[in-house]
């Protein structure tokens, strides 16, 4: 795959020299076109061991609107993988832009109600072709989080004291603690409302001497629960836009600039 430069973004503003705080936004958003930088980090490993293991197939799950499921689905394509997607919910009329994407890079759907989306388990059993390759939904794993830990690199890692992120499952932020080091502060701003079990999803992903290292995952950012957008936030987005020329998106960065502004 063929990657653009990402670089860091200082950010000047009234708020933050008040506060004396300098901002520096490392710009993974232009990675690439299609593939959102994150995405990409978490992604790679579970593809190169999937090549490595002779699998034909990746197999992931996602919602209509998830970025994972166009990563993967363009990075599959990329590297001569077939894709199939697990879609969370019943089959609509008409895909969403989305899964039109997805469809057209060559990722067949299976679309899975609700309920049964909850356990995972019972989705791969029923599917046990053995040159399908699996990766959780959102690269959720500790290969992913190998991955993101790679993401600090692209900055100049200790100049900064607060390293803050948005989370959706954790695997990022994992990522970020993995590769910070003990007096480095790393936030996670919650995309979700009320999703308690972050912490120890992120947990799960540290090696044991990393436990230490502190993280802190903040729950009053939603702006009333995962993609929504209320006019408030969409108004903020603008405004950075114009004032920085910032691009934000209203599931995740958005939520953390805001949280960023307010702390
Ligand atoms: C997907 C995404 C996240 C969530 O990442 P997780 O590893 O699932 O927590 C956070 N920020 C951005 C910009 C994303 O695209």
């Amino acid at each position: 795959m063929e990657f653009n430069k990402i670089f860091t973004q200082k950010i000047e503003s009234d708020w933050l020299e008040e506060n004396q705080v300098s901002l520096d936004v490392l710009r993974l958003d232009l990675l690439h076109p299609v593939v959102s930088g994150n995405k990409w980090f978490k992604l790679k490993a579970y593809i190169a061991e999937a090549k490595e293991h002779g699998k034909r197939t990746i197999a992931t799950f996602g919602g209509a609107y998830s970025n994972h499921i166009i990563a993967t689905a363009f990075s599959c394509k990329e590297y001569g993988l077939d894709s199939i997607g697990f879609i969370r919910g019943e089959e609509r009329d008409e895909l969403s832009h989305t899964l039109q994407y997805a469809k057209q890079l060559g990722m067949r759907f299976q679309f899975v109600n609700r309920e049964s989306y909850r356990d995972k388990e019972i989705t791969k059993h029923q599917h046990t072709d053995e040159n399908i390759y699996w990766i959780e939904e959102g690269g959720y794993g500790i290969k992913g989080a190998a991955g993101a830990s790679e993401i600090l690199h692209y900055t100049n890692i200790f100049m900064y004291s607060h390293i803050i992120s948005a989370v959706g499952t954790g695997t990022l932020l994992a990522g970020l603690v993995s590769s910070s080091t003990s007096d480095q502060h790393i936030i996670g701003i919650s995309s979700m409302k009320g999703n308690d079990s972050l912490n120890d999803a992120v947990k799960k992903l540290l090696l044991p001497n990393k436990l230490l290292t502190s993280f802190e995952i903040l729950h009053d950012y939603h702006f009333g629960g995962y993609a929504k957008h209320p006019p408030e936030l969409i108004r903020f987005m603008n405004e950075i836009y114009s004032e920085h020329q910032l691009p934000l998106d209203i599931v995740y960065t958005s939520k953390v600039f805001y949280a960023i502004k307010d702390l």
